[in-house]
């Protein structure tokens, strides 16, 4: 990993406690409709790469892909929802095992962001209290533009949700959708209420690691 990333993927947290073997483990689902760019978006910030191929149909294993170790403290998983979209009851699951959502639309493409409503109910429905963002992705592709980005940003007030526009293959915006959420979810009452549960299931929160363990 070049300096540059590492630097970008620095995030700081309040913790006093400063034991090096206790970290924070936060899983992240991504959501959205298919082609919006969401296993692109887990493999900028994982692998700081961009594929021009659809990831999801080349096979690319992009559930539970990747870690990040920030200032080894932090290992976030972007857990990737692709071909899930059109079986419910699973993404329902999946909202149940991680602790924030972040809901993909494609700036290009209005229905996309149209459908943000329904995936912003399908998570309301299934767990009230997880933390959720908004991105719309492709923000490089100007001429293309279905969606403004005002709109999008009156959608996100309306729905008292964070929001930013991002691109996959330009590496806009990306660390600080990703780092900027991590830093909510860690601040946020539903994370510290779950740190207690924490300790005896690895699920959530934190834990003490071997240094050359693997997480997945
Ligand atoms: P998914 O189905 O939501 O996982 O979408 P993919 O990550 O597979 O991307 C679908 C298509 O959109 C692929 O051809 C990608 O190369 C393209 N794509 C993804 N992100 C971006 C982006 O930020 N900008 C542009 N121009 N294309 C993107």
């Amino acid at each position: 990993m070049s300096k540059k990333t590492k630097k970008q993927n620095k995030i700081y947290i309040n913790d006093n406690n400063n034991n090096d073997d206790e970290i924070y483990i936060i899983k992240i689902l991504i959501v959205g409709d298919p082609g919006v760019g969401k296993s692109n978006f887990i493999y900028r910030y994982t692998k700081d790469k961009f594929s021009s191929s659809n990831l999801s149909s080349a096979g690319f294993d992009s559930n539970s892909k990747e870690i990040e170790i920030i200032d080894k403290k932090v290992i976030v998983q972007l857990w990737d929802s692709a071909g899930q979209q059109q079986f419910k009851a699973i993404t329902k699951n999946l909202f149940t095992r991680v602790q924030g959502i972040i809901i993909l639309y494609d700036i290009t493409n209005k229905e996309t962001f149209l459908n943000v409503s329904n995936w912003i109910k399908l998570i309301q429905e299934t767990n009230n209290g997880i933390l959720y963002t908004l991105a719309g992705n492709k923000c490089d592709l100007k001429n293309e533009r279905k969606v403004d980005e005002e709109e999008a940003i009156k959608f996100s007030k309306e729905n008292n949700i964070d929001f930013l526009e991002t691109s996959a293959k330009m590496n806009i915006n990306i660390f600080e959708c990703v780092n900027n959420f991590v830093q909510k979810i860690i601040n946020s009452d539903y994370f510290i209420r779950n740190i207690s549960f924490a300790a005896q299931n690895t699920s959530i929160g934190r834990r003490t690691i071997n240094k050359n363990e693997r997480c997945c």
